[in-house]
């Protein structure tokens, strides 16, 4: 496995925290609306980020640091992905893991050894025939179902997250997402960026507008302890289609 990203310093991928970010190639879905598509995709054409400028870099920010989010892709396809989080700990510094939920095995494994400080999945769909369409490949929702009791069983800091696409999500669905993830202790609501799926179909679609998204999130507050909304200044920002 090879790093495929690094992004040295972020105040925006793990709530509270100053974190750096490792990406991870390749990934076991294909949703349409990934805006990561060159990593899952195309992984080879990106420049690899050798271990040793990552470590170097987090032995010299120690003060100012305060951990490193593992995302992809999907960091859990690959075998090589808990001796990483070792050496990360082995380094003193916290880890969030971002995946996509469809290895339980994995993650019971990686928070039975305490190698994960703060868990973020993504729950993509109800868990009924729609998360096929929505992550792009045939899926088995045991799967996804045990992921996240997984995930709230295990005590750790968490949060699901759910990108909002229209055509793939109505309030009826959010509906059943929150029914899936009852007891949970964050929930973040995701703006849609049409300019970045990979799917071109999706780049032309305007996306849920504020007060749609805001009526989603107050329904979302009856499933976990905390509901929120991200990326509606983005996708402001987002350059004309
Ligand atoms: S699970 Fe994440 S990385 Fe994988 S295709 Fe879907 S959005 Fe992209």
């Amino acid at each position: 496995m090879e790093i495929k990203g690094f992004i040295e310093t972020s105040l925006v991928d793990w709530d509270g925290m100053v974190c750096c970010v490792l990406f991870l190639p390749g990934c076991n879905f294909r949703c349409p609306f990934c805006y990561n598509h060159a990593l899952v995709s195309r992984p080879e054409k990106l420049e690899t980020v050798p271990w040793e400028r990552v470590e170097k870099y987090l032995s010299e920010k120690k003060d100012w640091i305060d951990g490193v989010a593992v995302t992809g892709g999907e960091p859990t396809i690959h075998q090589e992905l808990k001796p990483l989080l070792v050496k990360v700990q082995c380094l003193k510094f916290k880890v969030k893991l971002d995946t996509n939920g469809y290895r339980p095995e994995v993650l019971d494994e990686l928070f039975s050894q305490k190698l994960v400080d703060y868990v973020a999945m993504d729950v993509k769909a109800p868990l009924d025939g729609s998360y096929s369409r929505a992550a792009g490949v045939e899926v088995d929702t045991s799967l996804i179902e045990r992921s996240i009791r997984a995930i709230i069983d295990s005590g750790l800091p968490h949060e699901f997250r759910t990108t909002v696409v229209p055509g793939y999500h109505t309030a009826e669905s959010i509906a059943k997402i929150g029914r899936a993830i009852e007891g949970a202790r964050k929930w973040a609501l995701q703006q849609f960026v049409p300019a970045q799926a990979d799917d071109p179909e999706l780049r032309s679609l305007k996306p849920l507008l504020e007060p749609e998204l805001l009526e989603m999130q107050r329904r979302g507050e009856g499933f976990a302890d905390k509901c929120l909304v991200r990326g509606l200044r983005q996708v402001a920002e987002a350059p004309p289609e």
